[in-house]
């Protein structure tokens, strides 16, 4: 399986010198599994670069897109993804059922022909939308994907794929020590055992979450605590926060590499990783 990120940064776009390395796009994935199936997580601003790489690729499959959320950093590039615009592309927006209905209008209202010109209602590309449930596996091909519940102010949801014996988890967007949690944390163990590759929120530092708890984020100790728990074999950190500069994020992976025994990085857009 095949892991490719085109945005990382969490909450806004942050372009800059200082943001180059790991990039300044919003949260955009790109899966391929051993057998061929192609997922897209997530519509933020990364999207758009993926977007010209598949309008070079001929006879592409229905490809499933897998809304974790949709706050406007999990959705901003839609408008920009170009082969929503071509009738030879099929889409099929994954949510999940609890919030399925707030997904479809707001992808519509987000493209109405007021706030963006373009109506998602018009595009030339076929379009379809699918309901997926807490505990109730959805399988393309060999692999299997599942959701789980994250703590985030709206409904939001973590994302396992399975193939082989082989598994990613990604879950953005997720306070781990939730004072009301919408799952608690021995469910997120369960869901993370033995992941082969874990990609979690860490925005912030143990500092920055004494004014931020509750935003709906975690820590990066956090993220390795689930990581160690879990006995997942390796971390990328993700939703790098929009005012971390590249140096000061490649000072805290070092600090958080001689903290545990996992293979831990920061996850940076355009790098492949491998499952
Ligand atoms: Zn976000």
């Amino acid at each position: 399986m095949k892991i490719m990120y085109y945005g990382v940064r969490g909450s806004i776009p942050a372009p800059g010198a200082d943001t180059a390395r790991y990039g300044g796009n919003t949260t955009c994935a790109e899966v391929v599994t051993a057998s061929g199936q192609r997922l897209i997580i997530d519509c933020g601003t990364g999207i758009r670069k993926l977007g010209l790489k598949l309008l070079a690729e001929r006879d592409v499959p229905e490809i499933p897109i897998f809304m974790t959320h949709v706050h406007w950093d999990h959705i901003q590039g839609l408008p920009f993804f170009l082969p929503i615009y071509m009738n030879r592309f099929r889409l099929r927006f994954l949510g999940a059922k609890e919030s399925f209905g707030r997904l479809y209008s707001t992808l519509y209202d987000q493209m109405d022909g007021y706030v963006f010109p373009a109506k998602l209602q018009e595009v030339q590309s076929d379009i379809n939308f699918q309901e997926v449930d807490v505990g109730e596996p959805v399988t393309y091909g060999d692999a299997k994907f599942e959701i789980v519940r994250n703590n985030h102010p709206v409904p939001t949801y973590g994302v396992k794929i399975s193939e082989n014996g082989r598994s990613f988890v990604f879950m953005t967007d997720n306070e781990l020590r939730d004072e009301k949690p919408k799952t608690d944390y021995a469910a997120f163990v369960k869901f993370c055992r033995g992941a082969d590759l874990l990609v979690h929120d860490a925005q912030y530092t143990e500092e920055d979450m004494k004014k931020t708890r509750g935003w709906g984020h975690s820590t990066f100790l956090e993220a390795i605590k689930l990581a160690e728990d879990a006995g997942v074999k390796r971390l990328g950190f993700f939703h790098h926060d929009p005012e971390r500069s590249d140096d000061q994020l490649d000072a805290i992976v070092s600090e958080m590499q001689a903290k545990t025994k996992i293979d831990v990085f920061g996850t940076r857009e355009g790098e492949a990783l491998e499952i």
